[in-house]
């Protein structure tokens, strides 16, 4: 007999600038783009959004609690691992990744071109199939702080499964 399951849906939202002399770092891959995104890690909005929706179903609080941003260990870390970690925590507290789901706002770097890159990426990184995960690129119409290219905003839901 299949086991019951429950499960927990989550969700997670990032915002980086996008600035010159940075490396253009989303969901896992680099991209060749004149800007990247700003922060004290490596700015990977996608990871950190993702990161946010998957602590967020399993209940433990979120990315900035656990990994402070003042603190100059994750300087320019590389935000594969933490979410590497995040997906530890997760996995330890019995729960596995059903499917997750994102949308990237923005004028940067076109996502289209690289997309069945980035599902494969982020599949391994959260060990489930790729098509457990879609990607979508959003342009901003042109409109608001983050147009013409200056920032990124990301959308991550997930979904999480537990053995009831
Ligand atoms: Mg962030």
């Amino acid at each position: 007999m299949k086991p019951q399951m429950k499960h927990r849906v989550g969700l997670g939202f990032d915002v980086h600038r996008l600035v010159t002399g940075r490396p253009c770092i989303l969901g896992g891959i680099v991209f060749t783009h004149a800007r990247g995104p700003l922060g004290h890690s490596d700015g990977d909005a996608v990871l950190h959004a993702l990161a946010d929706a998957l602590l967020g179903a399993a209940g433990l609080d979120d990315l900035g609690t656990l990994f402070a941003d003042r603190e100059p260990r994750w300087k320019d870390a590389d935000s594969s691992t933490l979410l590497a970690e995040v997906v530890r925590r997760v996995h330890a507290a019995g729960w596995r990744v059903g499917n997750v789901d994102i949308v990237i706002a923005t004028e940067g770097p076109k996502i289209a071109p690289r997309r069945a890159e980035m599902r494969a990426t982020l599949a391994r990184l959260l060990g489930v199939e790729a098509d457990a995960v879609n990607v979508k690129g959003k342009s901003l119409e042109g409109l608001g702080a983050l147009a013409g290219g200056m920032g990124v905003a990301v959308q991550a839901v997930c979904l999480l499964e537990h053995e009831a």
